[in-house]
């Protein structure tokens, strides 16, 4: 009797360079793929807006693709220890096989089902599919993580290079009868009421056809103004692959051998550095989306919320155009430029004195890229509480950010054209402000010394 194998698809909504769909290939069984929407498991963060309408295309993409090749996609919901485990024991499974996560509370998931399934004589493996090195693999000369970027990098540069990407397979072997499915539009991850997904929907094209579509178009057409324009929000110069690689539809491994085969690709590739650096640094501090990793700064004195200055962040009505304009691409298209998004971060964190992590929240919730180690990574590298981060007192000023990085003011009068104009708030007062409130972190970080 044939034991099928078992891919659980997680982060990785790919066919092209999935290691764990190719050793289910190899293992010559028929093939049963299955994904969890686990909104139940400790410690799991739920998925914002955008993330789920972007979720929601990307499995239905992926759905038709395994499809075509011959197997079904089964969606399945709830805690995935109690899914993976019914669905092996429904269809017979005999070896599962995954990609590794890296946060803190999937690992923790993924242990858990992994000592049950064994104990249940099943095979289970697991592979490296979505960072070009395995975070345990690259330690400073005492044996410790790295906390600055240039000598992370440097290290992973020293490291032999990525492994080559696996085809993508031609056709699969399924196991007619298999589990059933959820209907994807019972889960509902697409907005109704309201509907606010147009902006979304006119922007993005998600699954790995497009995926691959857009990394070939942007080597062929981009990069050769990367290094020079990828600061200006209006160049067009980025990849604009981050949801691609936050939802695995290209593997880093795939970007990595195709960039590095086209001329002037190590800025850019220095940025997918950033991405391992972030994704690393989560590794070693799971709680990086609610804790300083400098811890000096939990003695910051966030002043009593303004009732009014968050919102008027989120909604793009600060009367800063370079603030209000990322703000309004963020909430219309769910992405926002890389300078802007610094901008717009500092702006919150610094002049408005409201907590980073609100910030956070907020990107989680309207990115398509919204990324567990990206996101508050960067957050606190801007909020001066990360690694590596920017040093407090170097407050970004958004006006002087718009001369030199949308100098002509395309950006701005895309997406703030019709925005107020009279500021919430005075730059140089709060500018102030923040720097006496980072006195405070100064002073006490001296009396622990
Ligand atoms: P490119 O310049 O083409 O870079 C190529 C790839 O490198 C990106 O797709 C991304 O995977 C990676 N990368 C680039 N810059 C960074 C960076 N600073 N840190 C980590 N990886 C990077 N990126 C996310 O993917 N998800 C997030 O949730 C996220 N939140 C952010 C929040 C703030 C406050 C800031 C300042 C940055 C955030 N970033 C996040 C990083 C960065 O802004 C985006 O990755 C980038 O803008 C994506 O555009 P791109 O793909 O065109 O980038």
């Amino acid at each position: 009797m044939a034991s099928p194998s078992l891919v659980w698809f997680r982060d990785d909504l790919r066919v092209a360079d999935n290691p764990a769909l190719r050793a289910a290939i190899d293992r010559d069984e028929p093939i049963v793929a299955l994904f969890v929407l686990d909104e139940e498991s400790s410690g799991i963060r739920p998925l914002g807006g955008a993330a789920r309408w972007w979720l929601h295309h990307s499995l239905a993409s992926l759905a038709e693709k395994l499809d075509a090749l011959g197997a079904t996609l089964v969606l399945r919901r709830g805690a995935a220890e109690q899914v993976v485990r019914q669905v092996v024991s429904e269809c017979g499974a005999g070896a599962i096989f995954w990609n590794r996560r890296y946060g803190g509370a999937e690992r923790d998931v993924d242990t858990a089902i992994k000592t049950a399934l064994r104990e249940d004589d099943r095979e289970v493996v697991s592979f490296a599919g979505s960072l070009l090195h395995e975070p345990w693999t690259v330690t400073t000369g005492a044996g410790t993580h790295f906390s600055v970027f240039t000598p992370f990098w440097r290290a992973c540069r020293a490291l032999p290079a990525p492994r080559a990407p696996l085809p993508a397979p031609r056709t699969l072997h399924g196991l007619p009868g298999g589990p059933t499915s959820d209907d994807l539009d019972a889960w509902g991850l697409l907005p109704t009421r309201p509907d606010w997904a147009e902006g979304l929907r006119e922007t993005w094209v998600p699954g790995e056809a497009a995926a691959r579509e857009r990394l070939h178009e942007f080597l062929h057409d981009d990069l050769p103004k990367y290094d020079r324009a990828r600061d200006e929000p209006s160049a067009g110069a980025t990849s604009l692959l981050s949801p691609r690689l936050r939802w695995g539809e290209l593997s880093p491994f795939t970007v990595w051998h195709e960039a590095v085969a086209v001329d002037g690709a190590s800025g850019f590739l220095s940025e997918v550095g950033w991405r391992e650096f972030a994704w690393h640094t989560a590794f070693h501090f799971p709680d990086l989306a609610t804790r300083n990793l400098r811890r000096e700064f939990d003695a910051f004195p966030w002043p009593r919320l303004h009732p009014t200055h968050l919102e008027a962040w989120q909604r793009g009505e600060t009367g800063i155009p370079l603030v209000d304009a990322g703000m309004r691409e963020l909430w219309r298209t769910g992405f926002m430029h890389n300078r802007v998004r610094m901008v717009t971060a500092s702006f919150l964190v610094k002049n408005l004195l409201i907590d980073w992590r609100r910030g956070e929240e907020w990107f989680w919730d309207t990115l398509v890229d919204a990324d567990g180690a990206n996101n508050p990574f960067n957050w606190q590298w801007v909020a001066g509480s990360g690694a590596d981060a920017a040093p407090y007192f170097r407050v970004f000023n958004p006006e002087l950010q718009a001369k030199k990085f949308d100098a002509q003011g395309l950006y701005v009068s895309e997406w703030a054209a019709d925005a107020p104009t009279e500021p919430i708030v005075d730059l140089g007062e709060t500018r102030k402000a923040a720097l006496a409130a980072y006195d405070v972190v100064k002073r006490s970080s001296r009396t622990e010394a």
